[in-house]
């Protein structure tokens, strides 16, 4: 099995988010003791706002999956699920969480305090088949947990038509009745105006700090991505404007100097697929060959805005994009979305992670490697591995396709 490593970080932010992210889980704790409802849900879509604004605690799993990673607690979770028959196949946030809540949840050295039982589950309708599949296991380890079965059309993007947004509407309410019946508490409908103009001004800092990354030389790299916790858990909240300006004001000020991730950047590259969460340091490995990862698919998940004067509309919208890179996107879209970042943050090259784990994402990878190619002239390179389990992953394999893509790279460069 490869060893975890960590990212080498540049931005004093990072230092911050690690106070973030134990912060938030002591919250779910407190909360939990205090007697507030938890709500477990996946991520990117709008209940996170509702449950904010109705005072409840949201809780993600599958964001729990990347810490677990992070922390190496991923061999024993794995080794719960599998004995329970879950085949190595499956998605690796499946495997850990269900590992997770039927073994190493009661540890009480899990680090920052684990996650708390859920009182309510919110089960998606859409979104791939695993993380549904996550939630019916759920379902039936916390059979105690209140459930809402959400209902939304899967639909692409760019298909979006008013009768879909009108659909997610009437879901948004029922949600706020489901939440009201089993929790006692009521929504504020001013409140909620206020989470959805926190969770647009996070939208919007989120886009400004990544068009900085389009400056030569990049002023952060894609070993920061961690910076992605506020959107996922915290979209909603005074925590995520103030993390997101730190970091916005950190960036602009290293792209205004000219300051970048490494002093002799040459080579531009786009990550395509989810990171190494047990081998972040991965990112780190292309600057020997004065190279740096300026751009990536994942972080496109969050570039959407809100209008706090229709916050149900809104938030209906979040939730029929919820799974942008997934069920919510074409092929095509995402080919276009992946050409469109090329040109923009001036790309010399693409690593393509084929994703053992995640099958939906990896899907069409061979389609947009050949449009790279022949409309753009930009080569790739396509490496084997897995975005939770380090035994699907080979050092040797990555590191003699990469030397030899970047290698490349420079020779074409230089001519
Ligand atoms: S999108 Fe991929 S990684 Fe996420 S739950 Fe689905 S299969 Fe797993």
């Amino acid at each position: 099995m490869e060893k975890a490593k960590k990212s080498t970080k540049r931005l004093a932010a990072a230092k911050e988010l690690n106070r973030v992210v134990g912060e938030y889980y002591l919250e779910c704790a407190a909360a939990k003791d205090a007697g507030t409802p938890v709500g477990w849900m996946p991520p990117m879509n709008g209940a996170i706002e509702i449950f904010y604004a109705m005072d409840l605690q949201p809780v993600f799993p599958e964001n729990w999956s990347p810490v677990c990673a992070a922390f190496g607690l991923t061999p024993k979770n794995f080794e719960v699920s599998e004995n329970m028959g879950y085949s190595r196949d499956l998605c690796g946030y499946l495997r850990n969480i269900i590992g997770y809540v039927n073994g190493p949840m009661t540890d009480p050295d899990t680090p920052l305090g684990g996650l708390p039982a859920p009182d309510v589950l919110l089960s998606p309708g859409g979104g791939c088949v695993p993380v549904m599949k996550i939630f019916h296991a759920l379902e039936r380890r916390f059979p105690e947990a209140k459930v809402f079965k959400a209902d939304l059309p899967q639909v692409a993007v760019e298909e979006i038509r008013p009768h879909h947004v009108e659909y997610a509407v009437g879901e948004m309410q029922r949600l706020i009745d489901f939440l009201s019946e089993v929790t006692g508490r009521t929504l504020d409908p001013d409140r909620l105006k206020e989470v959805v103009a926190l969770s647009d001004q996070a939208c919007a800092l989120w886009d400004e700090i990544m068009t900085f990354r389009r400056f030569v030389p990049a002023p952060f790299s894609a070993a920061e991505i961690g910076i992605m916790f506020v959107m996922v858990t915290r979209q909603g909240t005074r925590t995520a404007v103030d993390f997101l300006t730190t970091v916005r004001d950190e960036v602009r000020a290293r792209a205004a100097a000219g300051i970048g991730v490494i002093p002799d950047e040459k080579l531009r590259l786009f990550w395509d697929n989810i990171p190494l969460w047990y081998n972040m340091g991965l990112f780190n490995y292309f600057e020997r060959a004065n190279a740096v990862v300026v751009a990536e698919t994942y972080s496109a998940a969050w570039s959407l805005r809100l209008d706090p004067e229709k916050p149900l509309e809104s938030l209906a919208m979040k939730s029929l994009q919820s799974y942008p890179l997934v069920s919510c996107v074409s092929i095509e879209k995402r080919k276009e979305l992946v050409l469109k970042a090329c040109k923009e943050y001036a790309i010399d090259g693409v690593v393509f992670h084929r994703n053992k784990s995640c099958v939906p994402i990896s899907l069409g990878q061979m389609d947009i490697r050949r449009a790279l190619e022949t409309e753009l002239g930009i080569p790739s390179v396509i490496f084997d591995a897995d975005h939770m389990d380090a035994r699907n992953f080979s050092t040797a394999q990555f590191q003699t396709r990469v030397d030899a893509f970047l290698e490349m790279l420079h020779q074409r460069k230089g001519r």
